[in-house]
């Protein structure tokens, strides 16, 4: 067992190797982590642009501290992991400074100060803590609002529902499989005063000052900075002009204002949202089928040879790749080991969402190949085998000549629906933040609360690229037979 553990880290490790370059040590720019919906800090307007006091307010600062940005928005929980795990730099996701967090991140000077809150529907007769005995509450993963919650949960005998986004949060409560949620006090006021029907019963309870923060330890430039940069604008003017801009109570900024209620409506507002996802999807989905084809018939064919430490490599390599969820496998190569090697070298790690992806990709569907391979191969008659060496022809020779081309024209269909699988699973690995096209109707949604149309609109195009990939995959396989 150990053996085969040692064994499966040292084929892991070149591979995910070749995603780490060495980082450099002058930074001319920082990658700020944000949350993809949080309105009013964080949000996207109508023309799919991300806005708010927090978009503003970096902006602003990097100006004045004369710094570059660069901004991802890959959810809360995800731009906490990405900190913490050196992808980026900063966040500033309306996050509060608790003192559980000042154990892993250093904080700025405070620039809001918010309360947690219970939203519940219009309709809804909660009038009190003490009235969500039995009922089921939704909080967003990693905020300080879970923490409140699971610390009065014994208190008052809610059932918690995590989420790992607001889209699906909200949505949640408007379709009634949960019944209240718990958020940031300005967020729940913000979206009733863009017409969500929702309403706050009790009073909010405070949990710290809004800051940003870098990692403990890490960037104490940049923090300088911000606060510096805080200061600044703070003295100016410019600060309290931000604020009025997204919380003044005549504030226009709508965060929809074209019509968005119908499907040709969301079509056109979002198509090259859609569009971008799409491509990242297909990208993702055929870069790492082409790796993984490599990678697979390698471990394929050492799984027919007939040494036997090559057997065992590829066995552990199946085994270990195809027990790990897929989910988990791009979350320990995109947050997990980049902390470890952070935490060893203290150098940041490259390693992009995209590249952690095609990675995790590659080596799930490289253990399926892998397996279609040797099946393939084992589907060939041993006697053909026995009699070509009989005959004097060498192992390689054989192969090559006589099992491999039956082999292929076995495994082929098995290619085409693997591939199939692989498209699909691209939306898995979503989890990590990386925008292909599920995420980019989950960032949509969060904007409009369209979740029925533009889950359908999802659905239809997976549909229609799937199919016509599958179509051509078959006329390939025609023409290959
Ligand atoms: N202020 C809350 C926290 O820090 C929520 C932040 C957020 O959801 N973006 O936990």
């Amino acid at each position: 067992m150990k053996k085969k553990i040692l064994a499966c880290l040292l084929i892991l490790f070149p591979i995910l190797s070749l995603g780490i370059a060495k980082a450099d040590t002058e930074k001319t720019k920082y990658v700020i982590a944000s949350d993809s919906s949080f309105a009013p800090f964080v949000f996207q307007d109508s023309s799919n642009q991300y806005t708010g006091i927090d978009m503003d307010l970096i902006k602003a600062i990097a100006e004045d501290q004369g710094f570059e940005i660069e901004i991802t928005n890959p959810g809360f929980d995800a731009a906490i992991n990405a900190v913490q795990s050196g992808q980026a730099d900063g966040i500033i996701a309306g996050m509060s400074v608790t003192d559980a967090r000042k154990e892993t991140f250093d904080f700025s000077d405070s620039y809001y100060t918010a309360n947690t809150i219970l939203g519940v529907k219009e309709s809804s007769t909660i009038s009190s803590y003490e009235d969500l005995n039995g009922k089921t509450v939704g909080v967003k993963n990693g905020t300080a609002s879970q923490t409140f919650l699971t610390e009065n949960q014994s208190k008052y005998g809610y059932k918690i529902k995590t989420f790992s986004d607001a889209a699906s949060m909200y949505d949640s409560l408007n379709t009634g499989s949960i019944d209240a949620v718990m958020d940031d006090e300005p967020v729940i006021k913000y979206s009733i005063s863009q017409g969500q029907k929702l309403k706050t019963p009790i009073a909010g309870t405070p949990i710290g000052e809004t800051a940003f923060a870098v990692k403990k330890g890490s960037n104490p430039e940049l923090l300088e900075k911000f606060n510096k940069g805080l200061a600044n604008l703070k003295a100016n003017g410019e600060f309290q002009k931000i604020l009025d801009k997204y919380l003044a109570s005549d504030s226009t900024t709508t965060s929809s204002t074209a019509d968005e209620t119908t499907i040709w409506g969301l079509l056109k507002n979002n198509y090259r949202q859609l569009l971008s996802g799409l491509g990242i999807t297909l990208a993702l989905a055929l870069v790492s089928f082409a790796i993984a084809i490599v990678i697979g018939i390698i471990f394929g064919m050492f799984s027919v040879s007939p040494y036997k430490p090559l057997r065992l490599i590829a066995e552990i390599f199946v085994d270990v790749i195809r027990g790990i969820p897929l989910m988990i496998l791009a979350a320990f190569i995109f947050w997990g080991i980049p902390n470890f090697i952070e935490s060893l070298t203290g150098q940041q790690s490259p390693i992009n969402d995209f590249v952690a992806g095609t990675i995790a990709l590659s080596l799930n569907s490289a253990a399926y190949i892998a397996e279609i391979v040797r099946g393939g191969i084992k589907a060939v008659p041993v006697g053909q085998m026995e009699a070509s060496r009989s005959l004097g022809i060498s192992y390689g020779k054989t192969m090559r000549k006589i099992v491999l081309p039956q082999a292929t024209k076995l495994m082929l269909p098995n290619f085409v629906n693997q591939f199939v699988i692989a498209l699909k699973d691209t939306t898995i690995v979503s989890a990590i933040g990386l925008v292909e096209l599920f995420q980019t109707g989950k960032i949509i949604i969060a904007r409009n609360y369209q979740s029925f149309k533009m889950y359908a609109i999802l659905a239809v195009f997976y549909l229609v690229i799937i199919t016509l990939l599958t179509r051509l995959a078959k006329r390939l396989e025609k023409r290959i037979q």
